[in-house]
């Protein structure tokens, strides 16, 4: 897996090669000829990996905003779902639900039209940090069962500049974003929480219990670093 996430469109009629863009809101895009294997663009892609990687840095510093209208599509643990909203007289207590590809959100209808965004993200975020703390609390009692160790309480939290933190007590915190990231990255975050309980340092021998549960940690490390701003909510 390369340490970015890119979305590949098939060219229609014929031409000869493949060709990327990368911009602040669409990310990296790869277009294809519809002839290639996904095989050979996959070869393309680490052929292009430094290219890419250098000018990602150059649209980082962008931060996405979501706008919460119908068709914006929306990340959860690394899919990308499209928002649909239904106005309802009588929304129900649990308003938020994926069908197929879309997230769909149930509001109050007769709310002014202003005030709708606002209702469909308190809508989105409630739901996400309910689901995100179901998901990551598996993902934390497996890992801590395979380092044999305990963990006191798991939070989601909404912080910007770090990822995850282990307390002297064994308190897990987790950034509420991850529930936006691939399963593999947060795998790690997880991963490198659970192993400061064996070791609290980044000393040789954590790096070393972390890679033994993620092999790929150092890709999952530089994911985070050049996607963080994809991850809002
Ligand atoms: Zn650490």
């Amino acid at each position: 897996m390369p340490s970015f996430a890119y979305k590949v469109i098939r060219k229609k009629g014929f031409s000869a090669n493949a060709s990327i863009s990368i911009s602040g809101d669409k990310g990296v895009v790869v277009r294809a000829p519809f002839w290639m294997s996904m095989g050979m663009i996959e070869g393309f892609i680490r052929e292009k990996s430094s290219w890419i990687e250098k000018n990602l840095y150059r649209f980082n510093t962008k931060k996405i905003t979501n706008r919460y209208t119908e068709g914006e599509s929306q990340l959860f643990f690394g899919e990308e779902y499209i928002l649909t909203i239904s106005k309802s007289e009588n929304p129900g207590k649990n308003r938020v639900e994926i069908i197929e590809n879309k997230i769909r959100v149930e509001i109050n209808g007769m709310l002014p039209a202003e005030k709708q965004s606002e209702k469909i993200k308190e809508a989105l975020l409630y739901w996400y940090l309910e689901k995100g703390i179901e998901i990551i609390t598996q993902k934390v009692n497996y890992f801590s069962n395979e380092m044999r160790v305990n963990y006191k309480r798991i939070n989601l939290k909404n912080v910007t500049s770090i990822w995850g933190s282990c307390s002297p007590s064994n308190c897990l915190s987790f950034n509420r974003k991850l529930v936006m990231a691939p399963h593999e990255v947060v795998d790690y975050v997880v991963i490198h929480e659970v192993a400061h309980m064996r070791h609290r340092n980044h000393g040789p021998n954590f790096w070393k219990l972390v890679e033994s549960f993620d092999s790929q940690y150092k890709y999952h490390r530089k994911w985070l670093k050049l996607n963080h701003h994809l991850l809002s909510i």
